[in-house]
């Protein structure tokens, strides 16, 4: 039996539950609960297409679950391939509304960005996503599919080592399918990541940032700072109006971190905006107390935005600066530029994404 992820088939989709739900929905049916974890060991480690293809589930723990559950798959409608080994998705939900995530190939692993929303409310000034609003929350499933459509891309042999929050939408603004997905992900029957593999990136959330912080499963948490003034921040991200650079910095002080976890801040570092050695200082000042590291990501530039690249030479500086007293600096260089599959630039429906195109 194979199942599909189509309007024509309205029952609920098995990756949207958690395996602990899974338990319990099969001891009403007077089924056994281990039939959930075996379940979930063929749909996130054998990937199969069907619950026919469960052969160790029993006749009628597959019959159960066949009548009240489908297997959800997500198909890249677009997938163009970076000359630097990426790929970028562009998958359609079955509302006909789509979203994109991005494979990123490192020396010996991969990673994928996954998105959490179509759209983004937050408004950030240098964003793509922005652009588009916020058209609506995905369910834990749509986040998951993401991952498992990625995962059919590696080579033999490949590594899917890490996950990362940091596709279309503000990941707090969903939090609770994402906290589901990030149950599924980490579930020992399921994926079966590593806590520390998998980081969330919010733009400052200072509610749900204090609420991660006593969740069960600890991801590694992400800040997008941008901007080291307010007036700078703000102009960059509106979300600074509310939770302005000291109680952000504030509640970051107060986050329970474990042992040799450190929380980082993405710098986006953008030409006269953000890049000079004032405001590499000025960064320092800011974080200082906190365990953190900085990744600094050089700006891309988008069609039509207002926002310019730095010079190599100035990018250099900054990061120097920032290493020679102490802090830990790396600098991303994004992956998936030439597909428009780097960080702010994911954004559906645009003709420079089709037009950059490579044969796959
Ligand atoms: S940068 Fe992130 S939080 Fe800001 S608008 Fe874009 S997707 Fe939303």
């Amino acid at each position: 039996m194979s199942d599909s992820l189509s309007p024509s088939n309205p029952l609920p989709l098995i990756q949207d539950v958690t395996r602990q739900e899974l338990r319990e929905w099969l001891v009403s049916q007077d089924l056994p609960a281990y039939r959930a974890d075996q379940a979930y060991t063929w749909l996130y480690q054998r990937r199969v297409a069907g619950f026919g293809e469960m052969v160790n589930l029993g006749k009628p723990a597959k019959s159960a679950l066949g009548a009240h559950f489908r297997v959800g798959r997500l198909e890249p409608a677009e997938a163009l391939h970076s000359k630097d080994g990426s790929i970028k998705y562009r998958f359609a939900l079955e509302d006909g509304r789509s979203i994109e995530s991005v494979l990123m190939e490192h020396t010996d692993h991969h990673t994928v960005c996954v998105s959490s929303q179509v759209g983004c409310a937050l408004g950030c000034d240098f964003c793509q996503t922005a652009k588009m609003g916020l058209v609506r929350n995905l369910t834990p499933g749509e986040i998951v599919m993401q991952v498992l459509a990625a995962r059919r891309d590696l080579p033999d042999g490949g590594n899917l080592r890490n996950i990362v929050f940091m596709g279309m939408g503000e990941p707090f603004h969903n939090y609770t399918n994402v906290m589901r997905a990030l149950e599924i992900f980490t579930d020992e029957h399921g994926f079966n990541f590593s806590q520390r593999r998998i980081t969330v990136s919010t733009s400052g959330l200072l509610p749900q940032i204090r609420k991660f912080g006593q969740e069960r499963v600890k991801a590694n948490l992400a800040v997008s700072l941008n901007g080291v003034t307010d007036e700078v921040r703000t102009r960059l991200m509106p979300v600074n109006r509310t939770y302005n650079l000291q109680r952000l910095v504030e509640a970051c002080k107060a986050y329970p971190l474990e042992s040799r976890k450190r929380i980082t801040f993405e710098y986006i570092l953008m030409k006269g905006v953000t890049d000079s050695i004032d405001d590499a200082k000025r960064l320092i000042r800011l974080l200082h107390g906190l365990k953190f590291k900085v990744n600094l990501i050089p700006y891309n530039e988008a069609p039509g935005s207002q926002y310019r690249r730095p010079d190599w030479e100035d990018v250099r500086a900054f990061q120097q600066h920032l290493l020679n007293r102490g802090v830990v600096a790396t600098l991303r260089i994004s992956k998936g530029q030439d597909v428009q599959g780097a960080c702010g630039q994911l954004i559906v429906g645009q003709p420079h994404i089709r037009s950059t195109a490579a044969p796959a």
